[in-house]
C-alpha cells in the first residue's frame, strides 16, 4: 500500500477529532502531506467514521489528481493543496465545524487572546477571512476558500498562527504533521469557547497584555523556546 505509514497518521488524526468530540456525523476532515513524493493523503468524503480504514485514505498530488485511489477525497481537498503550497512548512491541516469555533467564524470574529493558554499556541488573535464573493463561490470553490486563507495570512507567519476563522464557514487549522493539526484544532475550540465564557462573564474583557502573550508564546516556539524537554534527536 502507498504511503502506509503517513495513511495511518492521518487516519490516526481522523479519529483524534472523534475522541475529542470535534465532530459530528461525517463532518470535518484531516490531512498530510509527504513533501518528498509530493502526496497528500486525506480522509475520503462521506465514509462514516467508525467505518474508516487506513486504505480508505485517499492519496492525491498537490494538483489534485487522484493516485491509486477508489474513493473520492474529502471535497475540502482543494482547500488543503492550497495551504500546502503556500504555507511550505506544514505537514497537516485539519478542517472541523467544531462549534465554538464555528461560532465565532459564524460571527466573523477574530477570537482574541484573553489568556496563556490562547498565548501558548498563538502568536495574537485568531484571525478570520473576508467573505468569498459571489463569482468565487460560483467558481471554484474550495480552491477560493484557500486563497481566501492565503490572502489573510499575507502578513501573518503561519507558523505564529497555525489555524483561521473561514467567515460563515468554519476553522481550518494546520501543523508539522497531520497529528499536530488535528491537537490545534481541539486547542482552537478550547480557546474559542473560553473566549466566548470570557466575553459572557466581562463583556469589557481585555486582551492578555503583549508582554505575557508574548512571553507565554516565545518559551515554547522559536529560536529561545525552553519550554518542555530538550529534544535529543
Ligand atoms: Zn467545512
Amino acid at each position: 500500500m502507498l504511503l502506509k505509514t503517513l495513511r495511518e497518521e492521518v487516519l490516526e488524526a481522523n479519529l483524534e477529532l472523534v475522541r475529542r468530540g470535534l465532530v459530528l456525523y461525517t463532518f470535518g476532515n484531516v490531512s498530510g502531506i509527504d513533501r518528498d513524493e509530493g502526496l497528500v493523503a486525506i480522509k475520503p468524503s462521506g465514509v462514516p467514521y467508525d467505518e474508516l480504514t487506513a486504505a480508505h485514505m485517499v492519496i492525491s498530488n498537490l494538483e489534485g489528481a487522484p493516485i491509486e485511489s477508489k474513493l473520492r477525497p474529502s471535497s475540502d481537498l482543494a482547500t488543503h493543496l492550497e495551504l500546502y503550497k503556500h504555507f511550505p512548512n506544514i505537514g497537516g491541516v485539519a478542517h472541523t465545524h467544531s462549534e465554538f469555533a464555528t461560532s465565532w467564524a459564524q460571527a466573523e470574529a477574530p477570537i482574541p487572546c484573553f489568556g496563556t493558554t490562547h498565548a501558548d499556541y498563538f502568536h495574537g488573535p485568531i484571525p478570520v477571512t473576508d467573505r468569498l464573493s459571489e463569482d468565487e463561490i460560483a467558481g471554484d470553490y474550495e480552491l477560493e476558500t484557500g486563497k481566501a486563507i492565503c490572502r489573510t495570512f499575507s502578513k501573518i507567519d503561519p507558523e505564529e498562527i497555525p489555524a483561521v476563522l473561514v467567515a460563515g464557514h468554519a476553522p481550518f487549522c494546520w501543523g508539522t504533521n497531520a497529528a499536530d493539526a488535528a491537537h490545534n484544532a481541539v486547542i482552537v475550540e478550547y480557546v474559542a469557547k473560553m473566549a466566548h465564557h470570557t466575553l459572557a462573564i466581562n463583556a469589557e474583557s481585555r486582551p492578555l497584555a503583549r508582554e505575557l502573550h508574548d512571553k507565554h508564546f516565545l518559551r515554547k516556539h522559536g529560536r529561545n523556546a525552553y519550554y518542555g524537554q530538550v529534544k535529543t534527536q
